[in-house]
């Protein structure tokens, strides 16, 4: 089983509106209806850990990225 999860930026490449949850994390685009978590965005400074769940506009996101097509060749000998 496979189940390709979208890693969300990390928390250095966010801007301050995306890293409070207000603009989508990948398209910067203000939030309103269809917002939904995009996962948790990593980061730290020193001791601090500075990760925090991050939101996206939805699945139609124009800058969310794609699940890796897989290249995988099962028939190669
Ligand atoms: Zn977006």
């Amino acid at each position: 089983m496979s189940s390709w999860k979208r890693k969300p930026p990390r928390v250095a490449d966010l801007t301050r509106a995306q890293y409070s949850g207000w603009d989508c994390c990948w398209c910067g685009k203000r939030l309103a209806h269809g917002a939904r978590s995009a996962g948790r965005a990593q980061g730290s400074s020193g001791a601090y850990d500075l990760s925090v769940e991050v939101y996206e506009c939805g699945s139609r996101c124009p800058a969310r990225p794609r699940r890796p097509t897989s290249s995988r060749t099962g028939d190669t000998p």
